[in-house]
């Protein structure tokens, strides 16, 4: 591996504090940004010539599965109860061992070519071990969590746990892999969603998360059905019931926050607790449009993720930028969520929601080096008078150039580096199919 990568002559849209654009050379030594300006230096074990490209920080996703990828196409046009009862949770049942691996691998892949650095993923119940280990050998930065279910109705037998054991495996994985990789990989809880999960258990996960100094990762009032029925079972608003059992604050990330009354908005803004956004799924599962141009404004924190493939049906940043954008300005005017605060919330606003904002999420000297080289010199981005407009409206994934993470480059030329691309879309395709018929799903 190189010690040193001097990326020459791009447009460094660096995302620091004063949202600087400087035209130059970054350096990187030692998995960090060590310089960047002008000519900085002329020598360096690898160097990308980034003429016609932006340079920016390596998206983060706050909300994907990468267990869901092989799932991508087998669930479409469903609201989300069914979606999870009649296909997501019958598949996720059917994996193996190797079917985890080869949806991981497609989805990371995936990840890379659209420029995304870093991701907090919810896995399933099961062999969470294998996707971090996927993680560890792609180069992947990511949070993982493996799901934790211990109730609810038509849940397939393989995902339905006993408290107990969902708590010590999730402590267990935390314990191995936490910190692992040089901290390039950390563990998170990961309860699915109220509805899948007893009040003991997520009571005792969020003791054990400020305890271990680990992040909780859930689904909230993404769908007005399972909001209707946490408030049967607790007489409480999903958010406010959730909050009640302290699952909130800065470490905790809630995925959509769509249906929310008052009260719940100023309980995430008063204690801090991250939404992610998910605008494409949102849409696609007909779930509706949280009201994020709010959110801002009662300075809540929100990010983006793509959630799965199988509600998406990509895992790509940009489709993710623009989408939340345009969405909140059919909402509430075109001034609305401006090219470079979407920019924001794929980037810094992410690592912060994760806690690893000090670390990554901007192009700063000191910082780990994950960064994302574009493109700009394409009929479909020209004239690029305004970088930032450029990326959040016209880019797309497959004008990734290079992708670095941890100061490693994982994509140059749109060739993934850590991954055998061919073979993870073969092995994708027999794995999806095998794994259909073992869920005796069909597509
Ligand atoms: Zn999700």
């Amino acid at each position: 591996m190189a010690n040193s990568i001097l990326i020459k002559n791009g447009t460094i849209v660096t995302m620091d504090e004063n949202d600087s654009i400087v035209t130059g050379d970054v350096y990187i030594r030692d998995g960090r940004i060590a310089e960047i300006g002008e000519n900085i230096r002329t020598d360096a074990d690898e160097t990308i010539d980034a003429r016609s490209c932006a340079v920016l920080p390596g998206f983060v996703q706050t909300h994907i599965h990468l267990c869901q990828t092989l799932f991508r196409g087998a669930a479409d046009d469903l609201s989300l109860i069914d979606w999870l009862k009649k296909r997501v949770w019958p598949m996720e049942a059917a994996h193996t061992d190797v079917s985890i691996r080869a949806s991981a691998q497609l989805g990371i892949a995936e990840l890379i070519k659209g420029g995304t650095t870093c991701a907090l993923t919810m896995e399933t119940v099961r062999y969470t071990e294998e996707v971090l280990r996927v993680v560890q050998q792609t180069g992947f930065r990511a949070t993982v969590g493996k799901c934790m279910m211990d109730k609810g109705d038509e849940v397939p037998p393989q995902l339905h746990e006993q408290t107990r054991a969902s708590i010590d495996e999730s402590l267990a994985l935390i314990k191995k892999w936490h910190g692992a990789a040089d901290g390039r990989i950390r563990c998170c809880f990961a309860p699915r969603f109220a509805v899948s999960c007893t009040r003991e258990l997520l009571q005792e996960v969020s003791e054990l998360a400020k305890q271990h100094g680990v992040s909780i990762h859930t689904h909230a009032s993404e769908n007005r059905t399972e909001c209707e029925i946490v408030e049967q079972e607790t007489s409480l608003r999903n958010i406010t019931y959730l909050d009640s059992l302290g699952i909130s604050g800065a470490q905790v990330v809630l995925a959509h926050c769509i249906h929310l009354d008052d009260d719940e908005m100023k309980s995430l803004a008063r204690t801090g607790t991250n939404v992610a956004h998910c605008p494409s799924s949102n849409l696609k599962l007909g779930s509706g449009i949280a009201r994020v141009a709010e959110m801002l404004e009662r300075d809540i924190s929100v990010s983006l993720g793509a959630d799965g493939a199988p509600c998406n049906n990509r895992l790509d940043m940009f489709t993710e930028m623009r989408t939340a954008a345009l969405l909140q300005k059919a909402l509430n005017g075109p001034e609305v969520l401006p090219a470079a605060r979407a920019l924001r919330m794929a980037t810094l606003d992410g690592a912060r929601a994760l806690g690893l904002d000090e670390e990554i999420g901007s192009i700063e000297i000191g910082k780990r080096a994950d960064v994302a080289v574009v493109d700009l010199y394409q009929a479909h981005s020209s004239p690029t008078s305004d970088v930032v407009s450029a990326l959040v409206y016209s880019a797309q994934a497959s004008d990734v150039r290079a992708t670095i993470i941890d100061g490693r480059v994982v994509m140059r030329d749109r060739a993934l580096l850590t991954l055998d691309e061919q073979n993870v879309i073969d092995e994708a395709n027999s794995e999806a199919l095998a794994l259909a018929k073992r869920a005796q799903i069909s597509v």
